[in-house]
């Protein structure tokens, strides 16, 4: 097993990989099934702002 040389100018790929973690999971758009809406993104929940639909993120 021999060592890989770094490539100098590589845009490091954690930024990218938490961005696309952040995507999935946190960012990721839901809709109220009631409005059709976007809902807000709060620090444990999703909430409509039209209804009060309100949905809990799961942790993992
Ligand atoms: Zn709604």
């Amino acid at each position: 097993m021999g060592k890989k040389p770094k490539p100098k100018n590589k845009v490091p790929s954690k930024r990218w990989e938490k961005y696309k973690i952040e995507d999935n999971r946190l960012i990721r758009e839901r809709m109220c099934p009631k409005c059709n809406v976007f809902l807000a993104n709060h620090k444990d929940r999703l909430v409509c702002g039209k209804c009060g639909y309100t949905e809990f993120k799961k942790k993992e």
